[in-house]
């Protein structure tokens, strides 16, 4: 009777429960699947699925060590899951539970419907710390504290024979567009050395140092593609900071110096991978409606008419006429990354002041992101468009963002060769240039570079009027007090909604 090993967004063998547990039943089939409907899906991209396939080389290598042919199918987990059957009895199958898009979710469905029908167990294993089936936040943080906290976990030696099936052929399904020049590679080995160098040499330009997208390559610890693959695990991570912090407060540096306070900074980003993530958990359809029902129908749901779709397209180009804007858009083609910061602000500028619906900006961001984890992403997207109900609304000026973040126009003029020229006091407004030195430095407007898609004053005070509306129309406050309940970081220092009270100035607060 054969064990299998379901591979999926946990792509090691070091602190990989599912793998540990199949080891000690016995014969074992290590198995990934290229599943066509994720593939295909709209929130998938080439450059992922390139970088999946170099972390799958990693595996195998490591899998090799143990004696463990990896096998990898291009037909989708159930036709696999047929296909085994015709050749071997399956006593059980082991995987880490997975926090993925709702077409993953539908995946596991039938997974644990065809089990079912063929009386086979399968055994799911928590991976981060996102819990399954949390009714509420309360209790999640020292469950966080205790995933994270429990040993790494170690793998029996291997002695069974494992057998290796043959699987019929079938060519993989290509994702959509072209894979990224400049993105980082995939596989354990190179997970190692970000951390490596991230927790030796970098983390002390972390605190103050990762909202600017010109320092913040270097500065953050560009972790993310690795652990949305599971290349390396959380409680790996966590471990590490906290083991750096350690030796570092053990050398005797205070508190206050810059590496303590880069790794404590550091390690709230990690809680917040969780925490979020959790939100995606808890109520899935968050990829597809808004997290507060407040919210539905103020921007155009269909995206359907003629400058919705203008708009749209120029932003996915990084045509916006917003020099920063259209920097980070270029950079994201080139590598597949951005930092938070501009993350945020890509979003508010789509969402309030393009006044598009977060779907198909999301799904564009979602496809070019390497990292692309859907439990950060959707409700990040949520958060930074103003429609969870429960976030202060926070509306980037992108002008004002490149001025405080790129002063010297160093990123911009990188990113965006046409403004190369062109001198700092136009730089970030390039459309108040007049005629003439556009000419002389090179960049007319309209012919080299974009006019602004809309006035972002005008844009800003329309897209805090409407929203203003919308509140006053269909604030329910029991359903804000849910999304609390079941979405709210606890932390005290973040804002709290009082439970009687609804007059305007509080309801101001909860967006
Ligand atoms: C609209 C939007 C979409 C996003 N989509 C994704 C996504 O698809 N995948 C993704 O990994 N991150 C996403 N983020 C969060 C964040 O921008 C990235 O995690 C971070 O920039 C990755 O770089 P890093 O690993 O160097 O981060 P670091 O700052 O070094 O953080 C370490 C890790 O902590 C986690 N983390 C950091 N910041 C956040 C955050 N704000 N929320 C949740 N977790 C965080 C990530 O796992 C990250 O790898 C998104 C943010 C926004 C605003």
């Amino acid at each position: 009777m054969l064990n299998i090993v379901w591979f999926k967004r946990d792509l090691r063998i070091e602190n990989h429960t599912a793998l540990a547990k199949a080891m000690h039943q016995g014969p074992i089939l290590a198995l990934y699947c290229w599943e066509p409907s994720q593939w295909l899906a709209d929130d998938a991209s080439l450059s992922q699925q390139a970088f999946i396939g170099e972390c799958l080389r990693s595996l195998r290598q490591s899998l090799q060590t143990l004696q463990i042919p990896l096998q990898i199918s291009s037909l989708g987990i159930i036709a696999t899951l047929n296909a085994v059957l015709a050749e071997q009895k399956i006593a059980s199958i082991h995987s880490h539970e997975e926090t993925g898009n709702l077409n993953s979710y539908r995946v596991d469905q039938s997974v644990a419907q065809w089990c079912h029908t063929y009386n086979v167990d399968w055994h799911e294993y928590q991976q981060h710390g996102v819990i399954r089936g949390l009714k509420n936040r309360n209790q999640w943080q020292a469950k966080w504290e205790e995933h994270m906290r429990a040993p790494i976990v170690t793998l029996p030696s291997s002695t069974t024979q494992n057998p290796i099936i043959t699987l019929p052929k079938q060519t993989i399904v290509r994702a959509r567009g072209d894979d990224k020049p400049a993105r980082q590679s995939g596989g354990r080995k190179q997970a190692l050395l970000v951390l490596d160098s991230f927790l030796s040499q970098r983390v002390n330009r972390y605190y103050g140092g990762i909202s600017s997208p010109i320092n913040a390559s270097e500065a953050s610890s560009r972790l993310s593609p690795y652990l949305a693959a599971g290349c390396i695990s959380m409680r790996e991570v966590v471990q590490a900071c906290r083991a750096r912090r350690t030796q570092c407060l053990d050398e005797g540096l205070t508190p206050k110096h810059a590496i303590i306070l880069g790794l404590r900074s550091f390690e709230s980003r990690l809680h917040w991978h969780c925490h979020f993530m959790q939100k995606l958990e808890s109520e899935p359809t968050l990829e597809i409606q808004h997290m507060h029902s407040a919210h539905i129908g103020i921007r155009d749901e269909t995206l359907n008419d003629i400058e919705s779709q203008r708009r749209l397209n120029a932003w996915c180009k990084g045509e916006t006429g917003w020099p920063l804007v259209d920097a980070c858009l270029a950079m994201l083609a080139q590598t597949g990354w951005i930092n938070f910061r501009m993350r945020a602000m890509l979003m508010s500028s789509a969402s309030y002041l393009l006044w598009l619906h977060w779907r198909e900006t999301g799904l564009h961001l979602a496809r070019e992101f390497v990292d692309y984890e859907p439990g950060i992403h959707w409700p990040q997207v949520q958060m930074q468009s103003g429609s969870t109900g429960i976030n202060t609304l926070r509306i980037y000026n992108p002008v004002k963002q490149a001025r405080d973040q790129d002063p010297r126009g160093r990123f911009v003029r990188h990113w965006i060769p046409a403004l190369r020229r062109v001198p700092d006091i136009w730089l970030f407004e390039p459309h108040l240039m007049p005629a003439n030195l556009q000419l002389q430095y090179g960049c007319v407007l309209e012919k080299d570079y974009p006019l602004p898609l809309v006035d972002i004053q005008l844009a800003m005070r329309h897209a805090k009027s409407e929203i203003a509306l919308a509140r006053k129309r269909h604030l329910n406050r029991y359903e804000t007090q849910e999304v609390l309940r079941q979405h709210g970081s606890r932390s005290t220092s973040r804002r709290r909604v009082k439970p009687k009270k609804t007059s305007s100035a509080q309801q101001s607060s909860l967006f």
